[in-house]
């Protein structure tokens, strides 16, 4: 199959290439999927496309006046696809379902740790020779509180690896997980008993119509004084400007995300030459206590070669005919 591969970035290539190994004509841009650049798949049987590319409801209806009969994502979260209107037009879309949940939940402990332990400014003080420690104190982990919120792949390896560091765990999820509940004594709770009993809150629900801007000033009002609050879930599952009020006031204590909800045509990209345009992004950056990262949580070996050989295999059921165990488009409600 003729595949567009939309917002292909340097480090993915050379996994897509041994995964493909030469069954699919794989073009590689670095184009983000949008109305505007859906044209350039005019000639495409398949496209490929990550979590900033766009398929809303115009891309794809010219898409599928393109040609396009399949889109591959090359991500878990499918928020950013208009699956109805793929599905009404007959085009079919596959995800990666389940790449490396350690690859995420490990970055989330990463950015918890350097928080907590404040190792970004311990570390820029060594660079200065500066050995002073004050303001560095952090706390045990041990017997704190973690909730998490979202429980399937990544939130379950959260939880194990909390459990680890001898943590109580609460638990917030439309289906609960009783592996969770036996192996690591995670307790389910309503999400404002979590938010009231955690000293950090870690996000790991997909983005959808419930969760959208579910850490909200009323939920952050229920929070313990000086929560960290950890998103590598999706910028739009937390409201950025009430996390920010309450950085400022001090109800949260630090906030670590690889994520952001204006993350789209900013992150992905060197803009170091450009004057910073996004006011929340601004003001993020600003606080010594936020800790952001640019949505690389997924970028391990293990992730990329998952992300690529799931890729191909979606690719290579349709080429043959087949559907994939893979299909978001299967189970969608026509309208
Ligand atoms: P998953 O589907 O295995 O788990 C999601 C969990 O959220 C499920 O248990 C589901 O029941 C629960 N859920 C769904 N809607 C809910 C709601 N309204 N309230 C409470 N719980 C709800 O997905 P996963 O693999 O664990 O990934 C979770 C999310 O992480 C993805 O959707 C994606 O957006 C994000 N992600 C981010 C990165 C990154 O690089 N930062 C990489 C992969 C995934």
């Amino acid at each position: 199959m003729k595949v567009l591969v939309y917002s292909s970035k340097d480090f993915e290539i050379p996994y897509l290439g041994k995964a493909n190994n030469k069954s699919h004509q794989l073009t590689f841009i670095k184009d983000a999927l949008s109305s505007e650049t859906a044209m350039k798949a005019v000639g495409f049987e398949a496209i490929s496309i990550f979590s900033a590319d766009e398929a809303c409801f115009i891309t794809i209806e010219k898409l599928k006046d393109f040609g396009v009969k399949y889109i591959a994502l090359r991500s878990v979260g499918y928020d950013n696809v208009n699956l109805r209107a793929a599905s009404r037009l007959g085009i079919k879309v596959a995800n990666v379902p389940s790449y490396s949940p350690f690859a995420i939940a490990e970055h989330t402990v990463a950015l918890l740790l350097a928080l907590n332990r404040k190792l970004i400014e311990s570390n820029l003080r060594v660079n200065r020779n500066n050995f002073n420690l004050n303001n560095l104190v952090g706390f045990d982990l041990n017997k704190k509180t973690i909730g998490i919120i979202g429980t399937g792949r990544i939130g379950a390896v959260m939880s194990k690896i909390m459990y680890g560091f001898g943590c109580t765990l609460l638990g917030y999820d439309i289906e609960e997980n009783n592996n969770l509940k036996e192996d690591y004594n995670l307790r389910y709770t309503s999400l404002k008993e979590l938010c009231e009993q955690a000293d950090v809150i870690s996000l790991h629900v997909p983005l959808n119509a419930e969760t959208h801007q579910l850490i909200n000033e009323d939920l952050i009002s229920d929070m313990k004084d000086g929560v960290i609050i950890i998103n590598t879930a999706r910028g739009s599952v937390i409201n950025t400007e009430h996390v920010i009020d309450g950085l400022k006031n001090g109800k949260i204590g630090a906030l670590g995300i690889d994520v952001f909800e204006n993350e789209k045509g900013i992150f992905f990209k060197d803009n170091s030459q450009d004057i910073p345009s996004d006011e929340l992004l601004i003001i993020l950056n600003a606080f010594p206590n936020v800790l952001i990262t640019g949505h690389h949580a997924f970028l391990t070996d293990e992730a990329l070669t998952n992300i690529a050989e799931t890729t191909i295999f979606n690719l290579n059921c349709w080429d043959s005919g087949n559907e994939t165990v893979n299909e978001l488009t299967k189970d969608t409600v026509m309208v």
